[in-house]
C-alpha cells in the first residue's frame, strides 16, 4: 500500500455542524471540564434551581468545540445519582454497621488511629493510595500532609494502574515525564502509528479530532492492537500483534529504518545519546525475528516500517496495551527510540503521545508528591529535598531518601503485616486490582481502614473502618491536566449533598486533627497560587496560570511561565521543541531492549489469551456510570467477548453463558461472539465487580510495577444461567 504525500485538503463538514444537545430549561450556563477521561472535554453545566440538570459541549473550546462522548452526555447524572454518601461513617469493627458521625468525630478517630499505628509499628506502618479523579490543587494538598505531615513512603495512587509505564518510559528516554505531543499534531502529521489504543470507544472526543484531520487531509493510520477494535476496524493497516510482544515489534521497526537509511542521521548525533550499544541490539530483531514473536508477517512490518520512516512527520499514540504489561515501560521506551531515531520529538505532526487514562491522572504525576516531589522534583536528590522542605517549612528529614512502595507493592506489604493502616481516596480497589479474591483477604488484614469517595455502598468499603463522604466533579473548583497537557478549570456548579466535603477540605481536616501547621494554602485558589510559585522554572511550570486564564483561553499547556505584564499566559503545545532533554547531558536515551517472554501463557489446561479493557458506556469500577441508567443499561451486566468458531466449538450460542476458568478464580458471564477477537482469545470489561480482574495475575513491569491486565491464560466452558444475574454496583 502506498500513500501519496501531496496531500489533499478537505473541507469538514464536522466544522459546519451544530451538536446535538439536550435542552432542558436552565438559569445558568456554567463553565467546567468533564470528570471522566483524559481528554478534557469543555463543558457547560446547566443548572435550576441550584441543581445540575444537564450538560453541552462548549462550544469553540480548543479540546472539543462543542462534541461530548455519551458519559460527558449524561455527566450531570453522577451528581444527582442514588446512593450519594452523605455523612461520614465509623464503626470498630468490619463485622459491625456503620454508624453516623460527626466530620469532627470522623477526622479525630482517623487522626487517632493514624497516630496510634505509627507509634507501635513505625510511620510507614500507614499507607495511603489516591486516584486519577480529584484536583490538582487537592492532589498538591495530599501530597503536603503525607510527605510533609504524615511521614509514611507507602503512598502511591491508583495511577500505577494505568499510566506509570508512560511515565517510567518517559523519564528512561528523556529525563522527565510529560507527554511531548499534542492533539492538534493530527493536523501536521504524515503518519500514525497507534499501539494498543481503543481510541473509538476509550477516548472518543480525541478519536473526532482525528477524524477530521483525517477528512481534511489523508495520512496513513496504522492500529497495532490482538483485537479488531473499532479502531482497528478504521485503519489503513491493522497489525493484530500477539498480545505482550510490542517491544519486539518496535525493535523490529527501527531495524527497518536503520537498515534502509530512514533514520534521521543529524538528530540522532545531536539529540541522542547510547547509538552504538543501542544499534547491536537491534540488529538483532529483524523483521524475519519479529514475525515468529509477534505473529506478523515480516513483509508487513517492512511495510509500515517505511511508511512511517519515510513521512515527513509521523506521530505514535497509546493506552493501556502498551502500558498494562510486563514490558510496559520498556514498550513506551521502544515508542521513543523510534520516534528519537526518526526525529520525530516536539515537531508538528511528529512527536509520541500517550493518551492518558483518567481525566486528572496528569495533575497527580506533576503536583501529588506519590512518587517524588512537587513539579518533578526527586525524593533521590538532596537539593529538591531541601527546597521543598524550605517552601513548605517543614523538616526535611521528614522526606524519604527514595521512592517507596508502589499500590501493587503496598498491597501485598499488607498481606506480609507491614502495614496496618490504609487510606484510600477514590479508588476502588476490589474491582480495579489484579486477583479479588486477593484483595479481599489482604484488605481483611488491616488494623484500620478509611475510604474517602462520593458514593456508598462500593465494594471495597466493605472492608472500611471510616467512611470519609466527598463532593463529587463539579461540586467543588480546581484544575485537571489532559493527556496534552492542558490545564483546565472544573467550576463549582452546585453544593454536595448533606455534609459531604470537597476532597480539598477533607484533607485540611485531617490535617487540623493531626495538628499539622504547614497547610496554609486553604482555598483552590490559593492552592493554585502556591503551585505556580513552586513549580517556576520546572518542566511543569504553571508560574503563568491562574484559575482566571484558565477559564478565558479554555486550558492551558504547560510549561506556562509568567507572562509579561498585561500579557496572557502562553502555553506550550509541545515539548522539546528545541531539541533539549532533561537528562543532565541535555539528550534523549536510546535504550537497549531486550524481549524476555514472561507472560502467564495459554497452555493445554487454559487455552486462551484473556484481554481486558474499557467499554464506551462504563468508567472504571462502574461506581458513578454504573448507576446512571442511560449508559448502564445499555451495558448491564459482565460479558465476554469470544470468537464464533470457538463458540461453536464448545458449543456456545450468542447470549448464552460461559464460565471463565483461570488459575487465581473463575466467574460466569453472558457469552457476545464477535469477530472483533480472534481464535483462542477473549476480552472481558474490567468493569464489573463480579468481573475479569477475579481472573486476572497481574504480574508486574520491573520498572513501573504495573500490572499486566492484557495477558494472562483462561480456559472457556459453556455455563447455566446464573441465578443471582442482577445489576450490580
Ligand atoms: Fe468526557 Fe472523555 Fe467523553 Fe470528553 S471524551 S466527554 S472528556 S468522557
Amino acid at each position: 500500500m502506498t500513500f501519496p504525500h501531496d496531500i489533499t485538503v478537505f473541507k469538514s463538514d464536522y466544522q459546519d455542524r451544530v451538536p446535538s444537545i439536550r435542552q432542558n430549561p436552565v438559569d445558568d450556563w456554567r463553565y467546567t471540564t468533564c470528570g471522566y477521561c483524559s481528554t478534557g472535554c469543555g463543558i457547560e453545566v446547566g443548572v435550576r434551581g441550584g441543581k445540575a440538570v444537564t450538560v453541552r459541549g462548549k462550544l469553540g473550546h480548543p479540546v472539543n468545540d462543542g462534541k461530548l462522548c455519551l458519559k460527558g452526555i449524561w455527566e450531570f447524572e453522577a451528581v444527582n445519582a442514588p446512593n450519594r454518601a452523605e455523612y461520614p461513617m465509623l464503626r470498630t469493627s468490619i463485622d459491625q454497621p456503620f454508624a453516623r458521625a460527626t466530620w469532627d468525630e470522623a477526622f479525630t478517630r482517623t487522626a487517632a488511629e493514624f497516630t496510634r499505628i505509627q507509634q507501635k509499628y513505625g510511620r510507614d506502618a500507614v499507607a495511603v493510595v489516591s486516584t486519577g479523579q480529584i484536583y490538582t490543587e487537592e492532589f498538591y494538598t495530599l501530597g503536603k500532609l503525607v510527605r510533609g505531615g504524615l511521614g509514611t513512603n507507602n503512598y502511591d495512587g491508583n495511577t500505577t494502574l494505568c499510566m506509570a509505564s508512560a511515565v517510567s518510559g518517559y523519564k528512561r528516554s528523556f529525563g522527565a515525564d510529560g507527554p511531548p505531543g499534542c492533539y492538534d499534531d493530527f493536523d501536521h502529521t504524515e503518519c500514525l502509528l497507534a499501539f494498543g489504543s481503543n481510541l473509538v470507544e476509550c477516548h472518543p472526543v480525541i478519536y473526532w479530532r482525528l477524524k477530521s484531520a483525517l477528512e481534511r487531509r489523508r495520512f496513513p493510520v496504522i492500529v497495532i492492537d490482538p483485537r479488531v477494535t473499532m479502531f482497528a476496524q478504521m485503519a489503513d493497516i491493522h497489525l493484530p500483534i500477539t498480545p505482550g510482544t510490542d517491544v519486539v515489534l518496535l525493535n523490529a521497526l527501527a531495524h527497518v529504518v536503520l537498515e534502509e537509511g530512514l533514520a534521521d542521521e543529524a538528530y540522532v548525533a545531536a539529540q541522542t545519546s547510547g547509538l552504538a550499544e543501542w544499534r547491536k541490539v537491534i540488529e538483532q530483531y529483524s523483521p524475519e525475528v519479529a514475525a515468529s514473536v509477534c505473529g506478523i508477517p515480516a513483509e508487513r512490518i517492512r511495510e509500515v516500517a517505511r511508511i512511517y520512516g519515510r513521512a515527513g512527520a509521523a506521530m505514535c499514540i497509546w493506552t493501556m496495551g502498551i502500558n498494562q504489561s510486563t514490558h510496559g515501560s520498556d514498550g513506551v521506551v521502544g515508542i521513543n527510540n523510534l520516534s528519537l531515531i526518526t526525529g520525530n520529538v516536539g515537531r508538528p505532526g511528529g512527536s509520541p503521545l500517550s493518551i492518558t487514562g483518567q481525566c486528572n491522572a496528569m495533575g497527580t504525576r506533576e503536583f501529588s508528591s506519590c512518587s517524588g516531589l512537587p513539579g518533578y522534583r526527586l525524593l533521590e536528590n538532596p537539593e529538591h529535598r531541601g527546597e521543598i522542605a524550605a517552601f513548605w517549612g517543614v523538616d526535611e528529614a521528614t522526606f524519604p531518601q527514595k521512592r517507596g512502595r508502589a499500590m501493587t507493592d503496598i498491597f501485598p506489604a499488607i498481606e506480609a503485616g507491614e502495614i496496618k493502616a490504609l487510606w484510600l481516596i477514590a479508588t476502588n480497589p476490589m474491582t480495579s486490582m489484579p486477583d479479588t479474591h486477593r484483595v479481599a483477604q489482604t484488605l481483611k488484614k488491616l488494623e484500620f481502614l478509611a475510604i474517602q469517595d462520593v458514593f456508598h455502598p462500593l465494594p471495597s468499603a466493605e472492608f472500611a473502618h471510616a467512611f470519609l463522604p466527598a463532593a463529587i466533579w463539579a461540586e467543588k473548583e480546581g484544575t485537571f491536566t489532559n493527556s496534552e497537557r492542558r490545564v483546565n478549570l472544573v467550576r463549582k456548579v452546585v453544593d454536595p449533598p448533606g455534609e459531604a466535603k470537597s476532597d480539598l477540605d477533607i484533607f485540611l481536616g485531617l490535617a487540623d486533627a493531626m495538628s499539622m501547621t504547614h497547610l496554609i494554602a486553604r482555598t483552590p485558589a490559593q492552592v493554585m497560587d502556591e503551585i505556580g510559585r513552586v513549580s517556576e522554572g520546572r518542566p511543569c511550570d504553571y508560574s503563568g496560570i491562574t484559575h482566571e486564564a484558565l477559564e478565558r483561553a479554555g486550558g492551558i499547556q504547560w510549561p506556562a511561565p509568567k507572562a509579561d505584564a498585561g500579557e496572557a499566559p502562553q502555553g506550550s503545545p509541545r515539548l522539546y521543541t528545541d531539541g533539549g532533554f532533561h537528562h543532565a547531558d541535555g539528550r534523549a536515551k536510546l535504550i537497549p531492549l531486550l524481549f524476555d517472554d514472561d507472560n502467564e501463557r495459554p497452555d493445554t489446561a487454559y487455552p486462551f489469551w484473556l484481554n481486558t479493557g474499557r467499554v464506551v458506556e462504563h468508567w472504571h469500577t462502574r461506581t458513578k456510570t454504573g448507576r446512571i441508567g442511560n449508559l448502564n443499561k445499555f451495558s448491564p451486566i459482565p460479558y465476554v467477548e469470544m470468537n464464533s468458531r470457538d463458540a461453536a466449538r464448545l458449543g456456545i450460542e450468542s447470549l448464552d453463558f460461559a464460565k471463565i476458568r483461570s488459575r487465581r478464580s473463575e466467574l460466569t458471564v453472558m457469552a457476545q461472539l464477535t469477530e472483533r477477537v480472534a481464535p483462542g482469545m477473549v476480552f472481558i470489561p474490567f468493569h464489573y465487580a463480579r468481573g475479569a480482574n477475579l481472573l486476572t495475575l497481574g504480574l508486574l513491569d520491573p520498572h513501573s510495577r504495573q500490572p499486566a491486565f492484557k495477558q494472562q491464560a483462561v480456559a472457556v466452558e459453556k455455563a447455566e444461567r446464573p441465578t443471582n444475574l442482577s445489576q450490580e454496583v
